[in-house]
């Protein structure tokens, strides 16, 4: 059986604004094994990064806030850390990999010194030693020629190869957890397919966990092992991805597989989700996809539904499943 790397329990997440406070993040609870990944999916805007940024314990302060849960990185609960604490397990225990290159990466500096920067950091190494590992994280994201590439500044590589450089400072201390912000958002469909198998070879050769954040269920069949469906700050149902794909319960889920273009229905109207999510400076006191809802009842609207296990750990909150 693997281990749980991490195990998030009732998180809140909140943003403090001139117009009052936003519930970026509202009671999210999952967890990310050993080897595992793990994609929280959804629409922009539903909590996602935040999520993600509140485990680094990164949030823009003083608006953005933790205001309740657990989040247990290898049995302890990091919340509890001061600063200096959380500062020596980013990168080291935990790290993360952002969207796009091009604003992770600092023009002015060799990839090599980028690299280079955290394993100093967190391994203490200097000198050849520091090389030595520079080029070995290098070549865990199979970057052609390491030896001479580290010498390189961003602007002499391939989209592609830049964001294989965001990942090879993300592994550089071989993280037990690795937050994907959208990785692949960026990249072409062919970039995209080779990025995905590299992260599921590094799994394999390192047993990093991974949180694989997407609003793409192409990705998520490709890369997760099991997936979690956020609507506006909360996950609504969680399952393996076998079981997302062949079994939604939850109408949003539904919803959102039947949103995806599929080549065989070239001349039908591609399927969209009428309506918005609510504001999370007001939201409804009830289930917050009611508004959008083709299944809603009088109910819906009244009270939040429970979260659900309708077997092998496959969670749906709707009042529709049982
Ligand atoms: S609880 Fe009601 S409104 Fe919400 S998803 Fe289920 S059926 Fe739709």
């Amino acid at each position: 059986m693997s281990r749980t790397i991490l195990q998030v329990e009732d998180l809140h997440t909140s943003f403090y604004t001139r117009a009052g406070e936003v519930k970026a993040v509202d009671g999210v609870s999952f967890h990310v094994d050993e080897k595992e990944t793990f994609g929280l999916v959804g629409e922009s805007a539903c909590g996602k990064t935040v999520t993600g940024l509140s485990l680094l314990r990164l949030l823009p302060e003083p608006a953005g806030r933790i205001v309740g849960g657990k989040i247990i990185l290898n049995g302890r609960n990091i919340l509890e850390l001061s600063k200096k604490e959380m500062r020596a397990v980013r990168g080291k225990e935990i790290s993360m990999i952002l969207q796009d290159p091009m604003t992770s990466l600092n023009p002015v500096y060799t990839v090599g010194n980028q690299i280079a920067e955290s394993i100093k950091l967190h391994q203490g190494l200097r000198d050849e030693k520091v090389t030595d590992e520079v080029i070995s994280a290098l070549r865990l994201l199979k970057i052609p020629a390491p030896e001479s590439r580290i010498r390189d500044y961003p602007f002499q590589m391939s989209g592609g190869m830049r964001q294989r450089v965001v990942g090879a400072i993300a592994m550089s201390c071989r993280p037990n957890l690795l937050i994907a912000d959208e990785p692949t958002t960026a990249l072409d469909a062919t970039i995209q397919a080779q990025y995905i198998a590299l992260f599921q070879d590094i799994q394999r050769t390192t047993n990093v966990g991974i949180l694989f954040i997407t609003h793409d269920f192409g990705v998520v069949a490709k890369m997760c092992h099991r997936v979690g469906v956020m609507y506006a700050g909360r996950i609504v149902e969680t399952a393996t991805t076998s079981k997302i794909f062949k079994d939604p319960r939850h109408p949003y889920t539904v919803a959102l597989i039947n949103s995806v273009p599929r080549l065989e229905e070239k001349n039908k109207r591609l399927f969209s989700i009428e309506g918005q999510p609510p504001s999370l400076l007001n939201l409804p006191p009830g289930c917050r996809f009611a508004a959008r809802c083709d299944k809603v009842m009088d109910k819906c609207r009244e009270q939040q539904p429970p979260e659900v296990d309708i077997g092998d750990g496959h969670l749906v909150s709707c009042w529709k499943v049982k």
